[in-house]
């Protein structure tokens, strides 16, 4: 049968290897780059990405970045000569088991944006290691755009997730480290904002000095990258880190934050000025999903001090003075947060190492009773993931 009969695109000469780890739209701007500065979208046409008549929707919002169906696979081999191994690790169905759900029936089975969505990932957040990016030429790695990586451990540094100058967000689609060229802030009502000029090879890379945060760190980044037998663990630390680090996004305070470096701090301490009311915290869904990096990073060093103490309930008492008042305004709020979407998954696969904590964050006390649905927990469990 010919290439053709299959519907199989040409053999490229010009082929750039994909990074260890690195992202497919980064691997695309690299290979727009070679092919003369090709359209994103015609770029993935001739390196198999994308079928002949796949829209510019399937790789913005749809199936193309996510799971390695059989024929995106093959035709990634017939162009590229990627192998299935290189063409699964640029897509996020590689974090399935670890960051991500791990298992499901049939019809969840495939990765997809809601799939990332439910599980605190945003996948059009970018962040950035400058010293990287200027090392590779302006590509970047898939989990950078996890919230559980925010330090870069070959240059001790924390990742960048908005521009300097302008202060936008980096967005994997809109921002194109690769010939250090002006960003594209992402579109607002349909129009590009004026391109700012800040050139992204050369951002200040700002020193990561907190050895905690960095052993920490490390031990996420074994996490992410666990071998299958080790899924099960993983999974379960992400989901106790991910209710902790939302206990602290409501409840902790700068001061939490002891031997952190003064850049994280300092963020989260302006985060906390700008949220705080009396009735507790209040946050955007946006900012629920995607809290600026340098915040994430704080919360998560604090979710980590409770996840792994001795005593998770004695850390969590220190932060959020929790047994001490269940029902301040501040868990108060947190509770709303977590019966709704973007959180509402947070408190479902927490393990019993934080159980304790759990027992009076989630609902306790009276006044407080779970909702029906959740009171169900355990027996919906396969039902609750329903993810389309
Ligand atoms: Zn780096
Ligand atoms: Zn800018």
């Amino acid at each position: 049968m010919s290439r053709l009969d299959l519907g199989l695109p040409r053999r490229l000469a010009l082929v750039v290897e994909p990074l260890p780890g690195e992202a497919l739209l980064s691997w695309l701007n690299i290979m727009s780059a070679e092919h003369g500065g090709l359209p994103r979208l015609r770029t993935a046409q001739i390196t198999g990405v994308l079928a002949g008549d796949e829209s510019r929707h399937a790789l913005g919002t749809g199936s193309a970045l996510y799971y390695p169906h059989a024929a995106k696979v093959a035709r990634m081999r017939a162009a590229a000569a990627l192998t299935e191994l290189q063409v699964t690790n640029m897509l996020w169905h590689r974090f399935r088991g670890t960051a991500l759900y791990p298992f499901g029936p049939q019809w969840v089975k495939e990765t997809s944006r809601t799939s990332l969505l439910k599980w605190w990932i945003d996948p059009n957040a970018l962040r950035l290691c400058p010293r990287c990016v200027d090392e590779s030429g302006g590509r970047w790695l898939l989990a950078w755009q996890l919230p559980w990586v925010f330090v870069c451990l070959t240059h001790r540094c924390y990742l960048v997730g908005a521009c300097p100058v302008c202060g936008r967000a980096f967005t994997a689609h809109g921002t194109n480290p690769l010939h250090g060229a002006p960003h594209y802030p992402p579109l607002v009502n349909g129009m590009r904002q004026r391109q700012c000029g800040a050139r992204l090879r050369e951002l200040p890379a700002v020193p990561a000095q907190d050895d905690e945060l960095l052993a920490l760190q490390q031990r996420l980044w074994d996490a992410l990258h666990a071998p299958a037998e080790g899924h099960a663990e993983s999974f379960g630390l992400f989901q106790d880190l991910w209710a902790m680090a939302c206990l602290a996004l409501f409840t902790a305070h700068p001061e939490d934050l002891s031997g952190a470096d003064t850049v994280v701090r300092e963020a989260f301490a302006a985060f906390c000025r700008t949220h705080d009311g009396a009735a507790g915290r209040r946050f955007t869904a946006s900012e629920l999903r995607t809290p600026p990096v340098l915040v994430q990073t704080a919360v998560i060093r604090t979710a980590a001090r409770i996840v792994f103490a001795e005593d998770p309930l004695a850390v969590a008492d220190t932060v959020a003075g929790l047994s001490r008042d269940p029902h301040s305004a501040a868990i108060i709020a947190l509770r709303k947060a977590w019966n709704v979407r973007p959180l509402f998954l947070v408190t479902r696969h927490t393990t019993a190492r934080i159980k304790a904590v759990m027992d009076v964050a989630d609902y306790s006390g009276s006044g407080h009773a779970p909702p029906p649905k959740r009171r169900s927990r355990t027996t919906t469990f396969a039902t609750d993931l329903g993810e389309r």
